[in-house]
């Protein structure tokens, strides 16, 4: 009889424990789950998915592991079914990356191994008197304790953060972007995109995404030379014609398995030393990588289920029809940031949170219903990665559990970072009347129509203070639920 180690979509790596040591004769189980793929996401993302996983079979076997690969209606029938057909003495698998997969993993007898794919220990930040309160603390532990970007116990340069230096809008030419790195589908993945492209929305842009260990390496080559060097500076503009901006795109690779952060920091110090990336670009990148997305994934684990359904708001509209679609939308900056989507898969930051998360906040779109709609709608979605960004900081459903103030922003800051406004049928100072941009008029209603819950909040107290005091406060509550009808139903 031999023993069984489950490999996860979002583990494709034969690089982490315990596959160094893993005998030859464990027997590898890769489940397809019918459910999963069935549900509707984007085209994009369920293909990614597919494509990655049967590459890493082949890798596995390759390696001389046999691979019982198979599809079944859910996870928990699958391995039913392998029981049923290897007996094997030993099931294990490497931690789940979501709380509520590795609970139906252990209820199942498998045995759970520690998550090999992160920076950080969930346990021993469990077990202190004092956690880090802020991104910013973990951040600087993380660079601390993880030794980079440091001159002895200073940071490099002298400076922690280099946040004011990396918030430049938009050039107003456009700018100049780097090309996207892509690699072409085999026959194998075409097949595949074309199985799946009847039943799901979106468009194949399977090649703009690595698939393999090797497309990995590669974007990430690709990504340290021709990219990362210009991330920083406009890390938060955003562009209706330009989907990727300086923005590395490495986000799937990595949420796979397929890159450890590990090595994607190693890659950009390693650039940062030869004087290859400047320091705020290096900082600003590495920063997303050992603070924000560690961060997300400690706060998941250390917070119960119930976090996940916080509505301190008590935002109850649906999601807008036109956003799980993915069609148009005639507030330009919706209709750019969704076409994207259709389009690629994926937004960059400041599209998920100053548009999307944003939108969604001033409208009263449910948060849940938001956080799932992403978890299938872009390539890199995953549970754990939506708590912290949609319930915390992109909606404030939290109320300030995450974030110390709700990211909330009008047209004009939309205006001022992006070209979303140019040739808009709304305008971005207008408050009140019919080219009144329904971001505009949220903007002012969500201080006043959220001034209890906001009565704590410091860091949005001048905002609060300023929109109750307006004398147009009663012309702009009663234009609210027009702002809000264009926003969820187009009109
Ligand atoms: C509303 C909302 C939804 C989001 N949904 C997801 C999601 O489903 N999956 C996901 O991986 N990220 C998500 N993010 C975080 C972030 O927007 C994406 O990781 C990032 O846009 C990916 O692009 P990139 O690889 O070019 O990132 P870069 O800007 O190049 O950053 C480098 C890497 O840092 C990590 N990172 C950066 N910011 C975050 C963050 N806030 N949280 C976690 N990791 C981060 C990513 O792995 C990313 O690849 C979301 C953010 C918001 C506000």
């Amino acid at each position: 009889m031999s023993e069984t180690f489950i490999v996860l979509g979002d583990q494709l790596s034969l690089e982490v424990a315990p596959w160094p040591t893993l005998p030859r004769d464990t027997t590898i189980l890769m489940i397809e789950s019918e459910r999963l793929i069935s549900q509707p996401r984007h085209l994009t993302r369920v293909a990614l998915y597919l494509a990655a996983m049967r590459h890493f079979a082949h890798e596995v076997e390759a390696r001389g592991f046999t691979v019982d690969y198979r599809r079944a209606a859910t996870f928990t029938a699958g391995v039913h079914e392998h029981l049923a057909a290897y007996s094997p003495s030993r099931l294990f698998m490497n931690a789940p990356r979501g709380r509520r997969a590795g609970n139906v993993f252990a209820t199942m007898g498998v045995e759970i191994l520690p998550d090999p794919f992160y920076l950080s220990d969930v346990e021993e930040i469990r077990s202190r008197k004092k956690r880090p309160a802020t991104l910013e603390n973990f951040q600087r532990e993380q660079r601390q304790r993880l030794n980079i970007l440091m001159e002895g116990d200073r940071p490099a340069g002298g400076q922690w953060n280099f946040d004011v230096e990396n918030r430049e809008p938009l050039p107003r030419d456009g700018g100049a972007w780097p090309h996207p790195w892509l690699a072409p589908l085999t026959a194998d993945e075409e097949a595949i995109v074309a199985e799946l492209r009847p039943r799901h929305p979106g468009d194949d842009a399977l090649a703009f995404w690595p698939r393999t260990r090797e497309h990995a390496l590669d974007q990430l080559r690709d990504a340290v030379e021709r990219i990362i060097p210009r991330f920083g500076r406009h890390e938060d503009a955003a562009s209706y014609d330009n989907w990727h901006l300086a923005h590395s795109r490495l986000s799937p690779a990595i949420n796979m398995g397929l890159l450890h952060p590990r090595e994607v920091v190693h890659a950009v110090v390693a650039a940062y030393n030869e004087g290859a990336i400047p320091l705020a670009s290096a900082e600003g990148f590495i920063r997303q990588v050992t603070g924000w997305r560690e961060w997300v994934w400690v706060l998941h684990h250390l917070r119960d289920e119930s976090y996940a359904s916080s509505n301190v708001l008590r935002a109850t509209h649906p999601l807008p029809e036109s956003w799980r679609e993915m069609g148009s939308h005639p507030m330009r900056c919706l209709e750019g940031v969704i076409s994207h989507l259709r389009h690629y898969g994926w937004n960059h930051h400041i599209e998920r949170l100053m548009i999307l998360a944003n939108a969604a906040t001033l409208a009263g779109v449910d948060p849940v219903a938001l956080s799932d709609w992403m978890v299938g709608a872009y390539v890199d979605g995953a549970q754990w990665v939506m708590e912290a960004n949609v319930i915390g900081m992109g909606t404030f459903a939290d109320g300030g559990k995450t974030g110390t103030k709700p990211y909330i922003g009008g047209g004009n800051y939309v205006s001022k970072m992006t070209n979303y406004c140019d040739g808009c049928q709304f305008s971005p100072t207008e408050r009140i009347g019919p080219s009144a941009c329904p971001l505009t008029t949220l903007y002012w209603d969500f201080l006043i129509r959220h001034e209890a819950a906001l009565a704590t909040v410091n860091r949005v107290a001048p905002q609060r203070r300023a929109a109750l005091a307006r004398p147009d406060r009663d012309e702009i509550r009663a234009q609210a639920p027009h702002a809000i009808e264009v926003i969820l139903r187009g009109r």
